[in-house]
């Protein structure tokens, strides 16, 4: 077995694939456990994720590609058979990129031992140690960010959001690489500059649900300005959002369009140094997945984008009601420092008067739906409605969201429930 050096994944398990005699067919690695299904191989650039580990350690949040020494096939021990995807680039997760930052490449041995259960033996020891020194002897400057691990789930509170964007502008301006098409120095020079600028907004928790089921069902929709909330701006949903889990997302106008940009959080689950060293240096946020789009460009419902314009559709629409969240004192101290305006973060919520019951249906309401606990969203839909001078526009607008449960009941996602009584709901708001 060779190592590969193309980087594909199984469409299946996500698992980074190995490549087998020439031509190369892709398999899994060997050491990996799988329900027996053929490896699919797709290029990792096609997926959000990836189900890589640290290369050093086995750690299932690898954080940084490094570049060093070609290390091919390697098996340590006749029983462990320890065979990795090695190659010139390690993933290294952001505990063993701190020792090794540290120049502690003995710690990032001790958690390679205890994670791959090889007892501490003398030999043992040894042959990693050689096998990390191969590697890290001849590293090549510079690391790449993993944008491809699916970590735990990190919120980030309206307060926060300024002190997340800022960080998030400097790793656009940092000297670590990022992958995706927004890798050229102007590229990310343009987006930091536009997140700078950038108006704040948070979703709250039942806005994200509509925003969600919303988004759900976004057919083809024609991109305008005329439906952005802003020029440029950065938007936190309260929760990861779509099968694409989607954390946040940034627009930031270009000569010739916007450059739409998904994230994802990172450093969840992580603690001390390695969380701190992660939060200096690349700050809450991952660019995922980007995309340019110009005035009238037609985006297909499905794509990466959906998540951000249905939002914005959304808000245009007015279901959102907007108050303005009270930022850090920390934060605005530092802002004044350096003279630059206290920044704004808008909270978009479903307002206590908006999106309720409307008042024919509550007669439709039967006991059961009564007794309810909860609230949940039914059935919305986008129609195409026609906007702009002389009407000649169309954008979609999402008919009928509306609630069901009783009012003080909190509320539910539900993408699944069905308006059950035959009577059609007038859409709760115009
Ligand atoms: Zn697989
Ligand atoms: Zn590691």
């Amino acid at each position: 077995m060779t190592a590969a050096r193309e980087a594909m994944a199984c469409q299946i398990c996500l698992a980074p694939l190995n490549t087998l005699g020439a031509p190369p067919t892709y398999v899994h690695p060997v050491q990996l456990a799988t329900d027996g299904h053929e490896a699919v191989p797709v290029p990792v650039s096609q997926l959000d994720t990836v189900r890589r580990t640290c290369d050093f350690c086995g750690d299932p949040y690898p954080t940084w590609t490094l570049v060093g020494g070609e290390v091919t096939a390697v098996a340590i021990g006749a029983a462990a058979g320890l065979v990795q995807n090695f190659g010139q680039a390690w993933a290294a997760c952001a505990t063993c990129q701190t020792h090794i930052d540290d120049g502690r490449n003995d710690k990032v041995v001790d958690r390679a031992v205890q994670a791959f259960g090889l007892g501490d033996h003398p030999q043992v020891r040894e042959r990693i140690e050689q096998l990390h020194q191969a590697f890290l002897n001849a590293r090549l400057p510079g690391r790449t960010l993993i944008t491809t691990t699916a970590w735990p789930d990190t919120a980030i509170t309206p307060r926060e959001l300024p002190k997340v964007r800022d960080r998030l502008a400097r790793l656009y301006r940092s000297d670590d690489d990022l992958p995706l098409a927004v890798a050229s120095t102007d590229v990310r020079e343009h987006i930091a500059a536009g997140l700078d600028r950038a108006r704040l907004f948070w979703i709250d928790s039942d806005f994200t649900d509509l925003a969600e089921c919303a988004a759900e069902k976004l057919p083809d929709a024609t991109i305008s300005l005329d439906f952005m909330p802003s020029t440029d701006g950065l938007l936190v949903w309260s929760r990861p959002i779509t099968h694409r889990q989607i954390a946040a997302a940034s627009w930031t106008a270009t000569n010739d369009g916007w450059q739409l940009i998904n994230y994802r959080t990172i450093g969840g689950g992580l603690g001390g140094t390695p969380l701190q060293r992660l939060r200096e240096q690349v700050g809450w946020l991952a660019p995922t997945s980007t995309v340019q789009v110009q005035e009238q460009h037609v985006l297909p419902g499905q794509h990466p984008a959906t998540a951000l314009i249905a939002t914005w559709l959304l808000v245009v629409q007015q279901v959102a009601e907007v108050t303005t969240a009270v930022v850090d004192k920390a934060i605005r101290k530092s802002y004044a420092r350096t003279n630059r305006p206290v920044p704004e973060v808008r909270i978009l919520s479903i307002g206590a008067n908006r999106g309720t019951t409307p008042p024919t249906t509550q007669s439709a309401m039967g006991a059961s739906e009564r007794s309810q606990s909860s609230r949940f969203w039914v059935s919305g839909h986008w129609r195409n409605q026609p906007y702009g001078p002389g009407r000649a526009l169309r954008r979609p607008v999402y008919i009928s969201p509306f609630l069901r449960g009783p009012d003080d009941a909190p509320i539910k996602l539900s993408t699944t429930v069905r308006i059950l009584s035959s009577q059609k709901p007038k859409p709760a708001r115009d």
